[in-house]
């Protein structure tokens, strides 16, 4: 089997554009706002510019609030663009662990909130009128291990008892919707979807100005203190006097509250785009238009275009610092053992985002002080969940106490290990790919013989 790259777009570093990416042609024009200047008066300012500060900003500025956002880069230029653009309708953790740890009612309302969240989304896009590719085919979990198999029937069990559609596939059904005989089974949560980020990022931004909201791109927030009672957020050409500070910065989270840093650990993912595929091999791959993601420890997510017949796949590279050249070898082998009939896999282009990890790799909404708050986390869950927090910050704006938020609001914890976190995260990685070859050596062993 082959395997080869080429450079026609070359991967954007983390300069001020957003990346070329699978969704840069649906994605319409960006929104080209205006940078910050001279003093404003709101009764919310936004930091972040991303689907959590969007969200915040457009649910802020429905509810009456004179809202100003400030994003350093462009919309979405963060991990909002950067993301595999699926949809699951769950938590990361399993729903039992979720009750003992928020207890029963709020652990209830927070498993609610996440199945509902496909749901709320397409209502948001259809209310504004986004066109971001939003669509709920479902969403596939596929099982490299006997022990992930298992982990799969008991969340399945537990949504089918409460009527969810939710299924297991056994081998050869998951064989025929994945387009790869490869796994042990899989599960299908018909809650599921997938969309377009950026497009779905830049139509709540259009959907907030339209609400009301300033919004600003090009405008990094450097100072933010507290004056005179209120929050004086200070950006390099002008300052905002508000009652109430939303810091939605999640992984590109810097130094502008003291601390809030050091309770996450950004980390950097990749994303890749192959050639469009020939017509007979494309049609083969999740042929339902379902996203997928395995259980391995690395990031798997895998979807197929099939308007253009790319496959768009997770795979390795440099976790730190600046983007580095990915792990070609490994990421396409990969791929190429879970569909041979990729016989040869060009890629067109690639990116990478940060992930913020933190101790409980979870997500968190802190109250940091009185009217200001931050949202982080939401690893692989922010499309939905960032819509969701956001929302709920918005509530806030709107005089609801954040101890009556949906997502309870925690203490930061700073993370002890934070100094170092890089040597200790590269170990972790090099660590779970090295599990995670061993278990698909194992797996390869069970394949079927037809394969
Ligand atoms: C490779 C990858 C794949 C993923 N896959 C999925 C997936 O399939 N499904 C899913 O649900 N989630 C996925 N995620 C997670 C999801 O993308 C994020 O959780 C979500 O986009 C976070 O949105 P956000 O608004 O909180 O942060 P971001 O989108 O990261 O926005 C933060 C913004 O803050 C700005 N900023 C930072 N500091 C300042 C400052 N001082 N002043 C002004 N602006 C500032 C940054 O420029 C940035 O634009 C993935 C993430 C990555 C990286």
């Amino acid at each position: 089997m082959a395997h080869s790259r080429r450079a026609m777009y070359l991967p954007m570093h983390d300069d001020s554009r957003p990346p070329h990416t699978t969704y840069s042609a649906g994605a319409g024009t960006p929104l080209k706002l205006g940078p910050l200047a001279g003093h404003h008066r709101a009764d919310v300012a936004i930091v972040g510019g991303g689907i959590a500060g969007c969200s915040a900003a457009l649910h802020a500025a429905e509810a009456g609030a004179r809202v100003v956002l400030v994003e350093a880069n462009e919309i979405g230029w963060g991990a909002s663009s950067r993301n595999a653009g699926h949809l699951p309708p769950a938590t990361k953790h399993d729903p039992d662990d979720i009750i003992a740890h928020y207890g029963a009612a709020a652990g209830q309302r927070l498993l609610d909130a996440a199945e509902q969240g496909p749901v709320v989304l397409g209502e948001l896009i259809q209310r504004h009128g986004i066109d971001c590719d939003y669509a709920v085919p479902g969403i596939i979990m596929a099982a490299h291990t006997e022990k992930a198999l298992r982990a799969h029937e008991k969340r399945v069990a537990y949504w089918q008892a409460r009527g969810r559609p939710v299924e297991l596939l056994d081998r050869r059904r998951a064989a025929d919707m994945i387009g790869s005989d490869y796994y042990l089974g899989a599960a299908i949560d018909r809650r599921g979807g997938r969309i377009n980020p950026l497009a779905y990022v830049r139509g709540l931004a259009r959907a907030a100005i339209k609400a009301g909201a300033a919004l600003h791109e090009g405008t990094r927030a450097t100072g933010l203190a507290r004056d005179g009672g209120k929050w004086k957020l200070t950006t390099p050409q002008g300052e905002i006097e508000a009652e109430r500070v939303f810091l939605c910065t999640n992984a590109y989270t810097d130094n502008l509250w003291p601390g809030l840093r050091a309770t996450i650990v950004p980390v950097r993912a990749y994303q890749f785009a192959s050639r469009p595929l020939r017509d007979n091999v494309a049609k083969s791959i999740l042929p339902g238009g379902q996203p997928m993601t395995d259980s391995r420890r690395l990031l798997s997510g895998i979807r197929m275009h099939h308007g253009d017949g790319r496959l768009q796949f997770g795979g390795q590279g440099p976790a730190f610092g600046p983007q580095g050249e990915p792990d070609w070898r490994a990421t396409h082998a990969r791929l190429q053992r879970i569909f041979p009939q990729l016989r040869t896999l060009e890629t067109d282009y690639w990116w990478s985002g940060f992930m913020a990890f933190n101790a409980d790799n979870s997500w968190h909404i802190h109250e940091l002080a009185p009217g200001l708050l931050a949202m982080l986390g939401c690893n692989g869950r922010g499309v939905v969940l960032a819509t969701l927090w956001g929302r709920e910050l918005a509530r806030h704006a709107a005089g609801v106490a954040a101890r009556e938020f949906v997502l309870p609001p925690s203490a930061p914890q700073r993370l002890w290990l934070h100094p170092v976190a890089r040597p200790l995260v590269s170990g972790l990685i090099r660590y779970y790919a090295l599990r995670d070859a061993i278990e698909d050596r194992r797996l390869e062993r069970t394949r079927p013989v037809s394969a």
